[in-house]
């Protein structure tokens, strides 16, 4: 259900997140709104109840831009923000990738997919046990003329544990060990220790250091 009239918005001044996920407008908007710091920043979701568009995209950034340019196309303004991101497992040849969060069939079933994951990689020793999640945020900009794309990129590095551990966070975090900060898994991070070192806050600052 709608909670912002969309009526109400300055086009030129407003930026479209393209989430669900109320933690990571808040992340996106702390980091960019430190450049475009005369917008505003509204949620897809609370501009009414859109269709999520078939991400079928080849790479992070292909299917970052098919939720942002969507956003766009449903909403009508003229910036919108949207990020896609995974982990990719070297002994598994970057698998699940973009596939992350259905890996194991049904979408967002984290449980299922770090049974996958902790399966796949039993036999796989310690040292060839490297893995990164990766995060892609873009930004669209369209008016008359056409669009504008402004891509980040960010990486977070590990290693694949052989068990669960923490309870923070989500997705594959108890299973990923951090080379950042040896001893700890990501889901053993507070929220604002994780946002400090995440592959989404690399990829936010990478696109402010294009933006800048
Ligand atoms: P999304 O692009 O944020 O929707 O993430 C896609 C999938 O990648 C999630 O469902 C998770 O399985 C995985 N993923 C992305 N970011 C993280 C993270 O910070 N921790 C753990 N898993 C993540």
């Amino acid at each position: 259900m709608a909670t912002i009239d969309i009526n109400t918005l300055d086009p030129q001044k407003t930026v479209v997140v393209a989430t669900g996920n109320a933690h990571k407008l808040t992340e996106i908007e702390a980091i960019l709104g430190q450049i475009m710091d005369d917008c505003r920043f509204v949620a897809l979701g609370d501009l009414g109840d859109y269709p999520d568009p078939e991400e079928n995209g080849e790479t992070f950034y292909d299917n970052a831009l098919i939720k942002a340019q969507a956003a766009l196309d449903e909403t009508g303004l003229r910036m919108a923000v949207a990020d896609d991101s995974g982990l990719c497992v070297d002994a598994l040849g970057g698998d699940p990738g973009i596939h992350s969060a259905r890996w194991a069939g049904e979408h967002g079933n984290d449980d299922a997919n770090n049974d996958k994951l902790l399966l796949q990689m039993q036999d796989v020793p310690e040292s060839e046990r490297t893995a990164r999640f990766h995060s892609t945020v873009v930004l669209v900009t369209r008016d008359e003329d056409g669009e504008e794309i402004l891509a980040g990129n960010g990486d977070c590095e590990g290693t694949i544990a052989y068990d669960r551990r923490g309870t923070n966070g989500f997705g594959y975090d108890p299973l990923f060990n951090l080379a950042d900060i040896p001893g700890r898994r990501m889901a053993e991070l507070e929220p604002e220790e994780k946002n400090a070192i995440s592959h989404r806050r690399r990829a936010l600052d990478d696109l402010v250091s294009k933006l800048g």
